[in-house]
């Protein structure tokens, strides 16, 4: 396929108008046959990548049925998110491990959507009063023999794991879960910025949907923001659905960190994609009013998004985050935080090619084009 016409993603130079050839799954020098698609006026970026989600259209992916997590699969690339890392929650270890069978079940049947790449456990390992809507139930001190366990359920594909590093045995929690292949993630955590700082040190280099969920950004007292500034090789997230994070502090984030950082998430849950009403969510209920979603009777603390990251990458932009910025925190930045910007992220030759054409004037959805095939 030659994808021509288009003003295409670059990761050092913004938006280049080029051609984007495919030859298989792959972008290559020349295409592999005489398919073109006319991507005259429009932008041309890489399939975006959500490492932070937990489901969409009345499915969540903690709820471990086959069926569902195919029907989040299929309604995500369709919002042009290509390749998928979604996340469990604070739940008892029988059902992490069958959600976590369920995503290498999953992967190995192949059966189209967008790509399960990995999975993220958001929880046990978190801390009480910062919980959120996790069920405190079933918090769980650092156990790595645990996580070794899911891991195996997994075969292998867990790629990230949240963490609250004030826990007990968090530092060698860390070194363990690299040696599994896995990414510690910062959050859901009250940490000092000492300990926050440790943590990152011994090895842990992602931040969980920063701001929220953890303590602010004070001058004698930064916390784990601070602490995820001071350490370079750490990738903060953001949940950018215009609710979580005030626009102010989403354009803050970008200058403090810079584009090299950045990671835009969506958090999303089951009613992504759905009407307002309530649903369960984590063995408790959520209230979904517009774009905001609440635990049920407690207005105050939000549960996660209903908005896809297709949505949350064109609030960025209204909220002033330059388009190629907002587009590279959504697909090579998450890629890379769980290691596979080699294969996906860019549109650069050798990857696959997976790419979304966009309208110029509101960013909506042309077309979606899946590992050299149109969807
Ligand atoms: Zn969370």
């Amino acid at each position: 396929m030659r994808i021509s016409g288009g003003q295409v993603f670059d990761l050092e130079e913004g938006f280049v108008l080029r051609e984007v050839c495919t030859d298989g799954p792959l972008i290559a020098a020349e295409s592999g046959d005489g398919e073109t698609l006319d991507a005259s006026g429009c932008y041309v970026i890489p399939g975006l990548v959500d490492v932070h989600f937990h489901g969409c259209v009345g499915e969540d992916f903690s709820d471990a049925d086959p069926e569902g997590l195919q029907r989040i699969a299929d309604y995500e690339l369709s919002q042009g998110v290509t390749y998928i890392c979604p996340a469990g929650m604070t739940l008892p270890e029988e059902q992490l491990t069958a959600i976590c069978r369920t995503a290498a079940a999953h992967r190995a049947q192949n059966a189209g959507g967008a790509e399960v790449v990995g999975a993220h456990l958001e929880g046990p390992f978190l801390c009480e009063a910062k919980k959120g809507a996790q069920n405190g139930a079933y918090l769980h001190d650092p156990d790595a023999a645990m996580l070794q366990r899911l891991q195996e359920a997994a075969e292998g594909c867990v790629r990230l794991v949240t963490l609250a590093p004030e826990q007990p045995g968090s530092v060698e929690f860390i070194r363990a879960a690299a040696e599994m292949g896995i990414h510690v993630s910062v959050g859901h955590t009250v940490a000092g910025y000492e300990t926050a700082r440790a943590a990152f040190e011994a090895g842990a280099d992602h931040a969980t949907h920063l701001f929220n969920a953890m303590p602010p950004f004070a001058h004698r007292d930064p916390g784990v923001i601070g602490a995820a500034f001071d350490v370079s090789s750490v990738l903060p997230e953001l949940i950018c659905d215009g609710i979580h994070v005030h626009g102010s502090a989403v354009r803050a984030a970008f200058r403090l960190f810079g584009k090299e950082r950045m990671i835009l998430v969506s958090d999303s849950l089951r009613a992504t994609g759905m009407p307002d009403g309530e649903y369960p969510f984590g063995g408790q209920m959520i209230e979904v009013h517009g774009n905001r979603a609440t635990i049920l009777g407690h207005p105050e603390t939000l549960a996660g998004s209903v908005t896809s990251l297709m949505g949350c990458l064109r609030q960025a932009v209204s909220f002033g985050i330059p388009l190629a910025d907002a587009v590279r925190a959504s697909t090579y930045n998450p890629a890379r935080s769980i290691g596979i910007d080699g294969r996906i992220g860019s549109l650069d030759t050798g990857k696959e090619a997976s790419a979304v054409l966009l309208d110029p004037k509101d960013l909506s959805i042309r077309a979606v084009v899946f590992k050299g095939q149109r969807m």
